[in-house]
């Protein structure tokens, strides 16, 4: 990962490189930011800045024997522990290392990945992420050993707030008294998680959400994808960048079309019709399930709060038509109950709910509501 794999952010990659040309790394760093922030890419950036045998002024070089191993994860000086969970087969200390192979698969594939993501594409289901007490003591003996080939050891720990409580006081100790020329990145997602103790001895550096230039730059190397869907998917990520890329990899079917189809049978009260909505809803992924619904909230709360104007050209003609139909056939209050189950019905997804029973009580939800303006 180099500094210009990341798009924007100028500033904060500036501080890192200051910060290593007037020898100043703080031994500790937290690159805090929210999921789908650059904060994982830009520690990986820095660490192949730091131990990179070519730099230039404001990259790595992205070619020397350092710079290769550090694009596939493998350098032997650069330690990496993440959030895990025990599985049929690894159920005795349950460390990193033994998922790395993985890790990294998915992290080579995307550096903005969330919990959720990693969680999913191995596996794990619905177990806990932890970072164990095992891990720590693995760690221990790893910082006894000098760095191999570079300068510094980096440890780049990735979700900090996962560390069980007794791991934390551990780590602490460690961060307390680091050996010489060992570095610790701290990439975290909630800072808010971490203990008091650890959060005091590290550098606080808040990493900000990427803004749509830089959103649209980086997801330009879709250069299959429309600039419509692009567009599209920007507008229902909140400047998280991983969320966008996802609904970009998985938007093959018509969300509009879905939401339109869905809408006609919630109207219609047309029950045979909601129930193969139900079943083409439940055979989509999580992540796809939350893209959809988000969309449905994105579109109907546009419609709520605004007149539509040239602001929102992100929406497309189709969307603006199918909006002022939907306003008409809905009153104010109504509208406002189905932006908010809608909402709720986001939580729930995201907390395991039955997506099943969710979409048919939505859907029950919304037919109520519209058979309640049709009588008046
Ligand atoms: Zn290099």
């Amino acid at each position: 990962m180099r500094f210009s794999d990341i798009p924007g952010l100028d500033s904060h990659k500036e501080r890192l490189i200051d910060s290593f040309k007037s020898n100043e790394i703080h031994h500790a760093i937290l690159f805090n930011g929210q999921i789908g922030t650059g904060n994982l890419s830009l520690s990986l950036a820095f660490a192949s800045y730091i131990n990179c045998e070519n730099r230039s002024e404001k990259d790595s070089c992205g070619t020397c024997a350092t710079c290769s191993k550090m694009d596939k994860l493998i350098h032997p000086d650069v330690n990496y522990i993440f959030p895990v969970a025990p599985t049929t087969k690894i159920n005795k200390e349950v460390v990193s290392d033994k998922f790395i192979d993985a890790w990294r698969a998915s992290i080579i594939d995307s550096p903005y990945l969330s919990i959720d993501d990693w969680f999913e594409s191995y596996g794990f289901e619905n177990k806990q992420p932890n970072i164990s007490k095992d891990e720590v003591r693995n760690l221990v003996k790893k910082l006894t050993l000098k760095p191999f080939e570079t300068r510094f050891k980096i440890n780049i720990i990735w979700l900090p707030e996962y560390l069980h409580l007794s791991t934390s006081n551990a780590m602490l100790k460690i961060l307390e008294e680091p050996p010489g020329e060992t570095l610790f990145f701290l990439v975290t997602n909630n800072h808010q998680r971490l203990i008091q103790t650890i959060k005091s001895r590290v550098q606080m550096f808040k990493i900000r959400r990427f803004n749509e230039d830089e959103m649209k730059s980086y997801l330009t190397k879709y250069n299959d994808i429309s600039e419509v869907e692009v567009d599209q998917s920007i507008y229902i990520s909140d400047g998280d960048i991983n969320k966008a890329e996802r609904y970009l990899n998985i938007s093959e079917a018509d969300d509009l079309e879905n939401l339109k189809s869905w809408m006609r049978a919630c109207y219609s009260k047309n029950f045979s019709e909601i129930n193969k909505q139900i079943d083409w809803f439940n055979l989509l992924s999580k992540i796809r399930k939350r893209a959809f619904m988000t969309y449905c909230l994105k579109l109907m709360r546009e419609a709520l709060v605004s007149n539509i104007d040239e602001k929102l050209s992100r929406i497309s003609e189709d969307e603006k038509k199918f909006i002022e139909k939907f306003k008409m056939t809905l009153d104010i209050s109504s509208f406002e109950k189905i932006v908010l189950s809608v909402d709720e019905s986001i939580r729930f997804l995201d907390r395991n709910a039955n997506p099943k029973i969710l979409f048919l009580d939505l859907s029950i939800k919304i037919s109520d509501l519209f058979s309640s303006r049709v009588k008046t």
